[in-house]
């Protein structure tokens, strides 16, 4: 079996050399950069099978690698393991908002990252494709094809359709305007214009799912998402 290969951006020696020593010992390939510039970098190129991302970095930040990665087509699906300082806690829920998978908190003991970066990996990987996606009234039963509000059936349009399943099925994360231009419309490299195209379909599904709209979230910089448990 191959070894999964896990990506670490941090700038303290000392915790990287702590984490490469305890993961590479679980059986993990462990690779790493100090700064964010060359860990996207280096993500981009090698596609890791997880990103621990440390939130407290020179030059850029993990919460703005978060968000880099998530709205990138290519790096979107990576999960992320945050490690944040205690204090931190507001940074954890908008890294969590973002799309992060998990954190764990400085500071830490190497079992326990373990064992979260092994859990995330069963979690995204293992994850059936659900045939029903369910959110209060809301239902996808996406083998036929159909949407039902309050047991109604409800008529979407193909795109509208797609959008509303991918948001779904992205379990509460924020998926970025190009992101959805990508994975609905098949657009490559979407332009700024494009992306209003997104707003005008979200805008149309809204009034069709009405008392469940409120669950279609705008994230202001970032794009869309849907909460399934509000
Ligand atoms: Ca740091």
């Amino acid at each position: 079996m191959p070894r999964e290969t896990l990506f670490l951006i941090e700038d303290e020696k000392n915790i990287v050399e702590l984490i490469k020593f305890n993961l590479e010992k679980e059986g993990f390939h462990v690779l790493s950069a100090s700064r964010g510039i060359e860990g996207l970098e280096q993500i981009q190129k090698l596609k890791p099978d997880l990103l621990i991302l440390d939130l407290m970095l020179p030059e850029i930040d993990g919460l703005e690698i978060c968000k880099i990665l998530k709205q990138n087509p290519r790096t979107w699906a990576i999960p992320i393991i945050m490690l944040t300082a205690k204090s931190q806690e507001a940074d954890r829920i908008v890294g969590l908002e973002l799309g992060a998978d998990d954190y764990v908190a400085k500071p830490f003991s190497p079992r326990e990252l373990a064992a979260r970066v092994k859990a995330v990996l069963r979690r995204t990987k293992e994850k059936p494709k659900e045939e029903l996606l369910k959110a209060g009234e809301l239902q996808i039963d996406t083998a036929r094809h159909l949407v039902t509000l309050k047991n109604k059936s409800v008529e979407l349009t193909a795109k509208e359709y797609e959008l509303l399943k991918i948001l779904m099925e992205a379990d509460g994360r924020v998926l970025s305007r190009e992101l959805l231009l990508e994975k609905v419309w098949g657009y490559d490299n979407a332009l700024n214009i494009e992306t209003r195209t997104v707003d005008m379909h979200i805008g149309q599904l809204r009034k069709k799912i009405k008392p469940e709209a409120r669950r279609l979230i705008t994230v202001k910089n970032a794009g869309y998402r849907f909460d399934p448990d509000s």
